[in-house]
């Protein structure tokens, strides 16, 4: 059931071709330690060096699925294993049985192509998502009428491209390559029949359902609600269509989880494996960092916040349970799961290495099928829980006490590579009126549409969230002042320009923005206080506008 495409397979092939070539080179290293360690006789530093090794030996043939160099060195840990057991001491049998081990391994490292036995069915890597970023367009079948145009002025400030679209024939080549893509259509289509309910439902199947309807109508009653869900429709709206809930069907039809791919570090110091394992992860979509030295792995993970961490359980210098127990000890990375992955099957280390703050403990060889699953749903989890903790339920952006945090270390992260940073404050313009008279749900509408606004308009690296009530924030990382007005001005007039709808009718808001920079302010509660200042000043100038903390100096 292998569905691995041929360039990666190609690709995993090469990787392991690499590896049987650095056996010979493995196998010299391990001897010259081996002869070091017969000589001195006694050296306790060389012998636990000489087990490291032979273990680093076992592991790695696991991955590459050398069964036999795995066997003949999990022997020769066994051996070695007893000796520091007895004390220690090579004594003349004990450096026989070690040399008898040694010429084993050389067999087989010496000519590794004649003893690999491993068939290419042992890789297998699930379908590979799609992750390239797609533009997101929604299709619009109708007249190019009013009802159209305004739908592509309103998604547009959404980041979606509209495509206007006026025949049912002309409709199936734009879907024939479909892939999440979305359909609004006027009900009138079906009704006045230059199409049925059963055509616009055939050309769905066709799609395998990649392609999502919304239908709406002038009218709403059951009959037409009826027909729309015969033809495949996923949703029902009415005009005047209420652009904020549409936006939110929309974003979920068209779901692009993907885009954010889980980033998984993996620390380990042995270069082969490395590259197979970022190789099997980044088929399956995800990101990989590596880090070989463990003393770099706390720097790593306050800049790269992976998901889930990947370590070798032995490495020089400091092996994989102790370095897990350092990362829990740090309260930011409390919560990030840390898998072990080693050829070690005795039960009572592996639980010592959970014990030490590992999650999971998976044994190689393991298959890359596997790999990916484990890893997966690990990851995922972790994010789920995460977003609960840190995320605003209304608009899932930062809360904020995490927003808080991220100025704080973004301001030391611009300190430390000499960037700049914009902080802005913003608060929506008579707001308490909104709820006054359109009521709090539709409210709570309009500060959805502004969240969906400016995630869609930053970038992925800027950090938002919701300060409070109608209050948002956005930390807009390496952006020097200038730009920063521009960004945040555009997004002001967009969300002016924005359409509510409540049963008082239409209705439009916008918001006051005050920024502050760094580095001409130097920390990051004076940023604050100085955004702040800035906004107020913005209420008092008429709202509706943006004010730098800069400003304030001169007046
Ligand atoms: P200004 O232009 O001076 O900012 O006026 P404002 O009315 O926006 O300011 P004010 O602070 O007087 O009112 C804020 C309102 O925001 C009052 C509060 O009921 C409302 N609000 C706060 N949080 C939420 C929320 O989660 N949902 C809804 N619907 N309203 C909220
Ligand atoms: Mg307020
Ligand atoms: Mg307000």
């Amino acid at each position: 059931m292998s569905r691995i495409s041929d360039k990666t397979n190609e690709r995993l092939k090469a990787l392991k071709d690499n590896y049987l070539k650095s056996l010979p080179g493995r196998y010299n290293q391990l001897k010259q330690i081996a002869v070091d360690a017969i000589e001195k006789r006694n050296d306790k530093d060389l012998l636990s060096d000489l087990r490291l090794q032979v273990h680093k030996i076992a592991g790695s043939a696991a991955t590459f699925g050398l069964s036999i160099l795995t066997d003949e060195a999990k022997g020769f840990e066994n051996l070695l294993d007893s000796i520091i057991q007895n004390g220690e001491i090579i004594d003349e049998d004990a450096s026989k049985q070690i040399i008898q081990s040694l010429k084993k391994i050389r067999t087989v490292c010496a000519e590794p192509g004649k003893f690999d036995s491993d068939t290419d069915e042992t890789i297998s890597i699930s379908d590979i998502p799609n992750t390239d970023e797609e533009k997101k367009i929604v299709f619009v079948l109708g007249e190019n009428d009013l009802i159209s145009k305004d739908l592509s002025e309103q998604l547009g400030y959404f980041g979606y491209t509209v495509q206007v679209i006026n025949s049912f024939s002309s409709l199936k080549d734009h879907i024939k390559e479909a892939r999440n893509e979305l359909l609004v259509m006027n009900t009138n289509m079906i009704e006045n029949k230059p199409m049925t309910a059963a055509a616009v439902k055939k050309i769905k199947e066709e799609t395998n359902r990649q392609l999502s309807i919304i239908f709406f109508s002038d009218k709403d009653n059951f009959n037409i609600r009826h027909e729309c869900v015969q033809a495949g429709g996923d949703d029902f709206f009415t005009v005047p269509l209420d652009v904020s809930r549409l936006i939110d069907r929309v974003d979920s039809l068209t779901n692009d989880e993907n885009t954010n791919p889980y980033h998984i570090l993996i620390v380990d110091d042995d270069p082969e494996q490395v590259s197979y394992y970022a190789l099997v992860l980044q088929q399956a979509g995800m990101i990989t960092s590596v880090a070989s030295d463990p003393k770099k792995v706390l720097d790593i993970l306050s800049e790269a916040k992976p998901d889930l961490i990947l370590m070798d359980m032995y490495m020089p210098e400091c092996d994989g349970p102790d370095l897990a127990a350092i990362i829990r000890q740090q309260e930011a990375f409390v919560s990030i799961p840390i898998v072990f992955l080693s050829f070690e099957s005795n039960k009572e280390i592996q639980f010592e290495a959970i014990r030490h703050g590992g999650d999971d403990f998976l044994t190689k060889p393991i298959k890359p099928d596997f790999l990916i699953s484990s890893v997966t749903s690990k990851a995922e989890r972790n994010r789920t829980l995460r977003y609960f903790m840190e995320r605003d339920s209304l608009t899932g952006l930062l809360n904020h006490v995490k927003l808080k945090e991220a100025l704080f270390n973004e301001v030391l992260r611009a300190e430390r590579t000499e960037a700049e940073l914009c902080f802005a404050m913003i608060d929506i313009d008579h707001f308490k009126q909104v709820n006054d008279v359109h009521g709090h749900m539709t409210g709570d509408r309009v500060l959805k549409s502004l969240s969906r606004l400016l995630q869609d308009r930053l970038r992925r690296t800027d950090v938002i969230g919701r300060y409070g009530g109608e209050e948002f924030a956005v930390i807009l990382i390496n952006t020097d002042s200038e730009n920063a007005q521009k960004i945040m001005n555009n997004i002001r007039e967009s969300f002016a320009q924005i359409r509510h709808v409540s049963s008082e009718g239409d209705f439009y808001v916008t918001f006051s923005c005050g920024i502050s920079f760094f580095p001409n302010i130097k920390n990051a509660s004076e940023l604050n206080s100085e955004a702040d200042q800035a906004m107020y000043k913005a209420k008092e100038n008429g709202r509706n506008r943006i004010i730098c903390a800069s400003e304030l100096l001169d007046t």
